[in-house]
């Protein structure tokens, strides 16, 4: 049984930070087909503040840092996927409560509050072309394995190419939206494999 204290929380969101740096470019792509072309540069500018936060006071517990790197995401990014990946990482966060150290299957628990918690705060399911076409299928799979979760974030986020967009900006082009790849699923997918990836 894997036990994840703080320290390995904090070096998933430092695992986020560099995986959003190094796919800025890729991220803020899909979104100019789609979008306002600032995708990678909001992900980038709020893993920055949550980088710099958790190393100026590093919280002692697993509920602590992703509380704290919620609230950093809420108050850098101006998008729309600032208030939905800090409401993620606040409510998963919150789910974990004051707790040393938590097991994969409770984190799995705590990220689907977190999923239906963004699913509440954007009004949008599954097949809507969103991040939680990545998420939502990701936080299922955390119950089986790290691995099963980054397989099924990035089956989520390419099957997001065909879809129609029905939430946020991508929404506006109707028909138009069809044969991309949704930036915030393609996002949260790279934080999920950054997930698998600190856990080995
Ligand atoms: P903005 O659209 O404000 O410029 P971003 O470009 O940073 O914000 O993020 C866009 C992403 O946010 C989309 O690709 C989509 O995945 C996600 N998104 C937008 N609106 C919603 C919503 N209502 N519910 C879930 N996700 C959404
Ligand atoms: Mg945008
Ligand atoms: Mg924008």
């Amino acid at each position: 049984l894997t036990v994840l204290g703080a320290e390995f929380f904090h070096r998933w969101m430092i695992a986020c930070g560099s995986a959003v740096d190094r796919e800025a470019d890729r991220l803020t792509e899909l979104d100019s087909a789609i979008g306002d072309a600032d995708h990678g540069i909001n992900m980038r500018r709020g893993f920055a503040a949550v980088t710099d936060a958790l190393e100026k006071e590093p919280p002692a517990t697993p509920g602590g840092v992703l509380m704290l790197a919620g609230r950093q995401l809420i108050s850098t990014v101006g998008g729309a996927s600032g208030p939905l990946y800090g409401t993620l990482l606040r409510r998963a966060g919150k789910a974990l409560g004051d707790a040393g150290e938590v097991t994969r299957e409770q984190l799995a628990e705590a990220l689907n509050a977190g999923v239906a918690a963004v699913a509440q705060l954007g009004g949008a399911a599954a097949g809507d072309k969103t991040m939680l076409d990545a998420l939502l299928p990701a936080a299922e799979a955390l119950g089986e394995s790290f691995t099963a979760a980054r397989e099924a974030a990035e089956a989520g986020a390419l099957a997001t190419v065909p879809l129609l967009a029905r939430k946020g900006r991508a929404s506006y082009l109707g028909e138009r939206s069809v044969g991309h790849e949704d930036p915030g699923a393609a996002s949260s997918s790279l934080l999920i494999a950054a997930l698998a990836e600190v856990a080995g």
